[in-house]
């Protein structure tokens, strides 16, 4: 089924309801090619040409949910949400960039998806269509924290996004060279109407994370109305808060007599895994970097 308007997605998504929505494929073939998923039929959303593009509505950018990583890569679309246009650039080898889209990887929803950071970051909603005309708002968030699932036979049809018109980073690290998953990524966006900074790490854990005391501290120490460069120290600091917040120490072992912090042993401290140290300081250099680069 290739419907043209989201509409009719709905509508042969209701008609069939094992039916599944396809965008890009490139995740849900994964699923079909591994035996995970055996849909009754796709309904192939790559016609709906109303989500393709984006429009503007009171200070907001509304995405369409097709637009692929390709297309957000592109310079003008990185002039209005630069934070998201290097997420797309990140995201997979270009035949993944070229067919994978934006709403494919909020509803795939892994938790290495490149985009999840910088939506949360920028508080992004999703507009919803769902059986006879209806449309729902649902904040990104929700649907990545499981408080909020989408219905069957409904269909993300746009993001919204606000235009800040200020300095935003998204940075990836992956565990090898070369296009693959994050390690750990930051998006950091400057808000300067609302005198904040908002930062959302992705890949450490199953949906982003805002460490928000984090965020309230930095921007309490920028000087909005001059030149807003802070201290490398300060910086740093920003990254390691950034860091201990999203990956923190383990809580202390319990003793065999049930003391908190001895395990048996006087005076012993959980520590983390070196794994998790490792991944700890990545963030924190990312953190550091992307504030940096965004204050510059
Ligand atoms: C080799 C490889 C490398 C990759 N590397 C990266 C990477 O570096 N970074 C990254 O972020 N991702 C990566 N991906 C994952 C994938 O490419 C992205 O998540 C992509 O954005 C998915 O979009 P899609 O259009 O292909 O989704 P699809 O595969 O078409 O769909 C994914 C899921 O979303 C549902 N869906 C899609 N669109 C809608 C909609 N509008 N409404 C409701 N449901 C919908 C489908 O039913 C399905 O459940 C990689 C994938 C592969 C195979």
């Amino acid at each position: 089924m290739l419907p043209t308007t989201l509409d009719e997605a709905v509508s042969a998504l209701s008609a069939v309801p094992a039916a599944v929505p396809v965008a890009g494929g490139t995740d849900l073939m994964c699923d079909v090619n591994s035996g995970q998923l055996r849909p009754a039929a796709l309904v192939g959303l790559g016609r709906i040409s109303e989500i393709r593009g984006w429009s503007y509505q009171d200070g907001h950018a509304v995405l369409g949910a097709g637009l692929t990583h390709a297309r957000m890569g592109r310079p003008d679309f990185a002039a209005l949400i630069p934070a998201l246009a290097a997420a797309a650039r990140a995201a997979g080898p270009p035949q993944i960039r070229n067919a994978g889209t934006l709403g494919g990887n909020i509803v795939s929803a892994s938790p290495t998806g490149d985009a999840l950071p910088v939506l949360a970051a920028l508080e992004a909603t999703l507009s919803i269509a769902g059986p006879e005309g209806a449309r729902r708002e649902l904040p990104v968030s929700h649907l990545l924290a499981g408080m909020d699932m989408l219905q069957p036979s409904e269909v993300v049809g746009y993001v919204k996004v606000p235009l800040l018109h200020a300095p935003q980073t998204f940075l990836k690290a992956t565990s090898r060279t070369g296009p693959s998953r994050a390690l750990a990524s930051v998006a950091v966006v400057l808000d300067p109407m609302r005198r904040g900074v908002r930062c959302a790490v992705g890949a450490v854990a199953p949906m982003p994370l805002r460490p928000l005391e984090a965020e309230n501290w930095i921007a309490s120490l920028i000087d909005w109305d001059g030149r807003r460069a802070l201290a490398p120290e300060v910086l740093t600091a920003f990254g390691e808060y950034v860091a201990m917040a999203c990956i923190p120490d383990p809580p202390p072992e319990e003793g065999a007599d049930g003391t908190p912090g001895t395990s048996g042993t006087p005076g012993q401290v959980s520590q983390l895994p070196p794994a998790a140290l490792h991944l700890r300081r990545t963030v924190a250099t990312l953190a550091r970097r992307g504030l940096g680069r965004a204050l510059a």
